[in-house]
């Protein structure tokens, strides 16, 4: 049986409903993030996790128990928020003791425990000070310990990253997940960040406006997103309006280039499509394999880095695609007509 299940949830305030029948089943020490832009519902559905929002209608279950009509407190759960919310006036430990002291914990075990949670968080040595004299990114991994400490049976993370600067949620991230796989613990983490929500977690729920879009693992979501949303949402992919010239044969015409795709799909001829493509999936080079091939001309050209992106007119329909920088290639110049070879499988026709 799974450990934290929703079903049939719904939320609204006043007469604007803000969660559409959501239902997932989480399973025990599962990684889960809630991706989604502003105002999808995601923080709403992780409060109504913690109690702190009560559902409209649908139940919310922990380890076989409805958590209905329990309050915050009631429900073992850790919380960290986005902005560091420790107690200002308290010491790390104290911060970290918090919960553990409200629970009447013998004074030998909190001390332990805490002890314990600041090694886990790698920051023992800093147990005197107090908030202000930390960076963000300390006071988040004690935001973090501080919601451990409790031994939560689910953990909660509220766009956790999100006030820090770039390197340090890179590395914070890293850190999370992995005490997280240290613990085995339960964990829904929300971000609007998609690389984020692709490095962390387990599976990804890409939400759209109240709704789950899709649900799967990273490479599912990425290399197989079934909705326009979750394409345009999730990475840089080329989103292709496409005409069906012929359905008996699944050709699309693409620009001014008709091309047969694997699967069926499902409209008729004169209907459009959308194609989803990744920019790193075609390929110009002479060994390249691909049954379908498209030509453009070279409109932009741009130097990444580790990778060149050049964007391809392909007769008034524009193709982004990326190659590796490698010191043997020369970068496309603009003008130069250029072909790119895919796998059949690489066009994905999304619904919309
Ligand atoms: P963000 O990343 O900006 O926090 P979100 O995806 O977490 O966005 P929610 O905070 O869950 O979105 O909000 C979903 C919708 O519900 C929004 O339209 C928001 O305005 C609305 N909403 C949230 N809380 C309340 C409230 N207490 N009263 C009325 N409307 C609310």
């Amino acid at each position: 049986m799974s450990f934290l299940t929703l079903t049939h949830i719904k939320k609204s305030f006043g007469p604007i409903q803000v969660v559409h029948d959501f239902n997932m089943s989480i399973e025990k020490g599962e990684f889960i993030s809630f991706l989604g832009p502003s105002g999808c519902g995601k923080t709403t559905i992780l409060r109504m996790i913690a109690g702190f929002e009560t559902t409209t209608d649908g139940v919310i279950s922990i380890a076989g128990k409805d958590q209905n009509g329990l309050k915050p407190n009631q429900r073992n759960i850790g919380m960290v928020f986005q902005a560091y919310a420790l107690f200002p006036n308290m010491t790390v430990f104290d911060n970290v003791a918090f919960g553990l002291k409200i629970a009447k914990k013998p004074k030998a075990e909190i001390e332990s425990r805490v002890k314990e949670m600041l090694k886990l968080i790698h920051l023992d040595h800093l147990a005197d000070r107090y908030p202000y004299q930390m960076s963000g990114g300390q006071q988040q991994r004690v935001a973090l310990a501080r919601a451990l400490a409790p031994k939560p049976q689910v953990l909660l993370l509220d766009e956790p990253l999100s006030a820090l600067d770039a390197k340090i949620r890179v590395s914070l991230r890293e850190e999370i997940r992995q005490i997280q796989r240290q613990l085995g613990i339960t964990t829904v983490f929300v971000t609007h960040d998609q690389e984020e929500a692709l490095s962390i977690s387990d599976r990804i729920v890409v939400m759209n406006a109240g709704r789950a879009d899709q649900i799967g693992s990273p490479s599912e979501i990425y290399n197989h997103p079934q909705t326009r949303f979750v394409a345009s949402f999730v990475g840089t992919l080329n989103l292709i309006d496409a005409k069906v010239t012929d359905a008996a044969s699944n050709t699309i015409q693409i620009g001014d280039q008709q091309v047969s795709l694997k699967k069926p799909l499902g409209k008729a001829n004169g209907e459009t499509v959308t194609v989803a493509l990744r920019p790193e999936a075609g390929s110009p080079a002479e060994s390249a394999k691909g049954d379908i091939r498209l030509t453009g001309k070279v409109a932009s050209s741009h130097f990444l880095g580790s990778i060149i992106r050049t964007k391809l007119d392909l007769g008034g329909t524009m193709l982004s695609f990326d190659m590796f920088n490698d010191p043997g290639i020369s970068p496309p110049t603009i003008g130069e007509a250029v072909t790119l070879k895919f796998a059949k499988e690489d066009l994905m026709v999304v619904a919309d």
